[in-house]
């Protein structure tokens, strides 16, 4: 039993291979993920997409106050013209008949509270533009910052893609060469195992799966130890290696 082990110990076990092929497997699916991660950076951005979207919306802003305010100054303007026009005649002696001029004097003082409250919306109106003008600098900054960053991270990544991509060809070549030297019975195993419960090859903690925790039968145990034959948690299903 002792020198079983010993012999176990020196030769690469059906556990072990498989073992070898989970974790070239981990490398193509971590190198997938970061390759996937670099072609959606490289592609697109969406912060930045957000930043330009935020700077059309404050421009239009912008542009919305703007036409208020000329709005308003347009109609100002028309009051102010209206005013002084009454105010010319009531003085300049053109008009004599007293209800006429009684008359003219009770417009132009009805036209006093529209033109305060004209006065009021246009400084509110300007208010309301000022910030809406910072609104548009702060995006448009925002915008050009990200595009900068954008740009220098640009070369990094697609640098950083190739070497990926050649690192992931490399994991396949690996894995197939794992996968040659296992044998196929035990390949197909550990990828019926991986489909559901991943890592699918798991050690022993003890006398326990080290996947599910549950004891292995002590023949199994000592079977991985050997490292004779492989060995498949009763419970779970994972292989257990030494
Ligand atoms: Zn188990």
């Amino acid at each position: 039993m002792n020198g079983g082990g010993e012999a176990g110990e020196r030769a690469i076990s059906r556990g072990e291979h498989l073992l070898t092929l989970q974790e070239t497997d981990e490398q193509i699916a971590q190198l997938q993920t970061e390759i996937a991660a670099l072609e959606a950076a490289l592609a697109g951005d969406s912060e930045l997409d957000r930043l330009r979207e935020a700077g059309r919306a404050a421009e239009a802003e912008r542009q919305g106050a703007e036409e208020r305010c000329r709005g308003v100054e347009r109609e100002l303007s028309g009051v102010r013209q209206r005013a002084r026009s009454l105010e010319r005649r009531l003085y300049d002696g053109s008009v004599r008949n007293p209800q006429d001029l009684l008359g003219m004097q009770r417009d132009l003082v009805a036209l006093k509270p529209r033109l305060d409250q004209l006065e009021a919306s246009l400084l509110e109106c300007m208010e309301v533009s000022e910030s809406a003008e910072a609104g548009v600098a702060v995006t448009r900054s925002a915008v050009a910052a990200r595009e900068a960053e954008r740009g220098s991270q640009e070369a990094p990544r697609r640098e950083r893609l190739t070497l990926a991509r050649t690192e992931l060809d490399d994991q396949r070549a690996v894995r197939a060469a794992a996968a040659a030297a296992a044998l196929p019975g035990d390949v197909r195993i550990y990828e019926r195992v991986a489909a559901h419960w991943k890592p699918a090859v798991v050690h022993l903690h003890g006398d326990s799966c080290g996947g599910c925790h549950l004891p292995l039968g002590i023949r199994e145990a000592n079977q991985v130890r050997s490292g004779d034959g492989l060995v498949q948690c009763s419970k779970c299903d994972r292989v257990v290696v030494r």
